[in-house]
């Protein structure tokens, strides 16, 4: 089993059951849900959700809300002028151009406004079952410093990892990256003391390198 491997098989075995942390019942919650998260916690924006769901969870009532009563619902998870903005235009793009249903191809949903590859990758994964690898800021650093997803751009680290790491297990992967992200390969700070994979991990190795040599 050569490095890249080893790693995989712990990651699993440590987040195995680790799953999509946003909370929604339709593919249309969990769009919204995932573009409300940009530079936002989970728990915010489930927070958030709760409420704005309880009368707005379909593009149809959607719609009755103007940019300014939905910012206002949503201010807390923070860019909420381009948050609102967005939503209501790639719901009206949903309404308009796919019969109020959210598409469930790459190609047109990234063609929605305000969907970029991440939560394209995110809403194929987690409402329509479709393997994908969405890179996130947590699966672009943890994966880069292990070395099994080396890339100077979101797309380039998800071409290695969809190369590396089988099909049917892409999705899961996504969120093992992301708990280990979070709790261990935390961006300032890492915890390598406390991380299961620092013998495998070309950047705490390379650290080890970088001490002994100055
Ligand atoms: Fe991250 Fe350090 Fe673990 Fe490497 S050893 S994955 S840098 S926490």
């Amino acid at each position: 089993m050569n490095n890249q491997e080893k790693i995989l098989e712990i990651i699993k075995e440590e987040y195995v059951g680790m799953g999509c942390g946003l909370s929604f019942k339709s593919p249309y919650q969990l769009l919204i849900a995932t573009m409300l998260s940009a530079q936002c916690t989970d728990k915010r924006v489930n927070i958030v959700t709760d409420e704005l769901f309880k009368n707005y969870d379909t593009p149809e009532k959607m719609t009755k809300l103007t940019e300014e009563e939905l910012g206002k619902i949503i201010k807390s998870c923070g860019l909420y002028k381009n948050k609102s903005k967005n939503i209501l235009k790639a719901t009206r793009e949903i309404i308009e151009e796919h019969e109020g249903k959210v598409p469930d191809t790459f190609d047109e949903l990234i063609k929605l406004s305000g969907v970029g590859r991440k939560t394209a990758n995110v809403v194929l994964y987690n409402a329509f079952a479709i393997p994908t690898m969405a890179v996130d800021t947590h699966v672009f650093r943890v994966s880069n410093r292990l070395g099994i997803g080396k890339g100077k751009n979101p797309e380039e680290v998800e071409k290695k990892l969809t190369g590396l790491i089988d099909r049917e297990d892409l999705g899961k992967f996504h969120h093992y990256l992301i708990c280990h992200g979070r709790l261990v390969c935390t961006a300032r700070n890492p915890k390598c003391d406390k991380c299961s994979l620092s013998s495998y991990c070309e950047f705490f190795n390379g650290l080890k390198e970088y001490n002994r040599d100055s």
